[in-house]
């Protein structure tokens, strides 16, 4: 196949993203506005670099460094909003046709943001979008940073809640995120059985390091939704060999980031990327971006890439974008729709690998 022809039926393709992070799915322009506001507002403010770009790599550290970075720029209500928006427009120009966006709901006194003003800001930029046209469902789950502590981790879910029931929907689950390198997600289960017996769907990065201890406990309590990343589910020592039996018996989809694990070097390259292992065993796999701005890619390269390392033919590659619409968390009525629309799609695709 050749690699524009290749390019250009990824990008005519519509897509589904499952596992993209508000604050780190910026475009360029977006950020250098919102860094430019932020100087104006703070002369004092100088800005260090957000992005790996080209084929930059370091280890884990560096992107929570970047994270924190970002975090600086984008604390209050007007970034929050811009952020949701522009993001949702920009996945909208890459054939998205429906996004799930996950976010952590922040407390920044200083710049009056709460939790509460963080999801209304997402969700009035969601509705705008949705009024003006975009051609994308979007849905929000807001994020546990398993950095914040169980208590804070308990407050997500009844705000989540609190917005499902009042926001038709759009915030439909749970995201549990943050610094793998930090606390225990053992000590999160109960919280996850009360998202669950709440009615929240949860996706849970798990085993995106090499911890098996906190990953068999957290399979063996919770009902999880969807897996991020999973990087090592599928390389278990011995005395943790029934966490692969577990996700394959289960049947939980992994959001595999293919260029994010790369840039933060917890997969060496394409072609040794764990979306083949499970691939090959027919099990659930949604090709997303974790975050565009800071791994600078978009769900057509994540497809691209995919289809390079492991000579995915075009239908291949149409059938993962359709079976994904099986996994996200929107309601069955959604899922439906989606359908209808890859269906009508379908005849003006060729499907000719040349
Ligand atoms: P936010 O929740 O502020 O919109 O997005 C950034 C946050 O998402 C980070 O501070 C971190 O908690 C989480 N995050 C983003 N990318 C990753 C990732 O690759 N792994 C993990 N564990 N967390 C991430």
């Amino acid at each position: 196949m050749s690699e524009e022809g290749l390019r250009t039926f990824c990008a005519a393709l519509p897509k589904i993203e499952l596992h993209a992070h508000l604050n780190t799915s910026f475009s360029k322009v977006t950020l250098q506005a919102l860094v430019d506001r932020k100087i104006q507002l703070d002369p004092t403010f100088t800005s260090q670099k957000m992005t790996f770009d080209g084929n930059e790599t370091a280890g884990i550290e560096e992107s929570f460094s970047k994270f924190r970075q970002i975090h600086m720029v984008c604390n209050d209500a007007h970034a929050i909003y811009t952020l949701t928006h522009d993001i949702i427009h920009e996945f909208a120009a890459d054939n998205v046709k429906y996004l799930e966006l996950r976010s952590t709901p922040k407390t920044i006194p200083e710049t009056g943001l709460t939790p509460e003003v963080y999801l209304e800001c997402m969700l009035r930029a969601v509705r705008d979008c949705e009024e003006g046209g975009v051609d994308t469902v979007v849905r929000i789950l807001p994020s546990i940073d398993r950095r914040n502590g169980v208590d804070v981790a308990y407050k997500t879910v009844d705000l989540a809640y609190k917005y499902a029931q009042s926001s038709n929907g759009v915030v439909c689950g749970i995201d549990f995120s943050g610094d793998p390198l930090v606390g225990d997600a053992a000590d999160y289960v109960p919280v996850f059985q009360y998202a669950h017996s709440k009615g929240l769907k949860l996706a849970l990065h798990l085993a995106e390091i090499a911890s098996f201890e906190e990953t068999h406990k957290v399979l063996q309590g919770t009902t999880v939704g969807r897996i991020g990343h999973g990087t090592f589910l599928h390389q278990c020592p011995e005395d943790y060999k029934d966490i692969t039996q577990c996700v394959l018996q289960q049947r939980i989809p992994i959001e595999t980031c293919m260029t994010s694990n790369l840039k933060s070097q917890t997969v060496s390259d394409y072609s040794s990327h764990h979306l083949e292992y499970w691939h090959n065993r027919q099990h659930p796999v949604i090709i997303c971006t974790d975050g565009k701005g800071v791994y600078q890619t978009t769900v057509t390269e994540e497809y691209v890439h995919a289809a390079r390392a492991f000579g995915l033919t075009r239908l291949k590659l149409w059938q993962l974008s359709l079976q994904s619409i099986d996994h996200i968390f929107a309601d069955e009525a959604t899922k439906q729709t989606l359908r209808r629309k890859w269906e009508s799609i379908k005849p003006s695709f060729d499907f000719k690998d040349r």
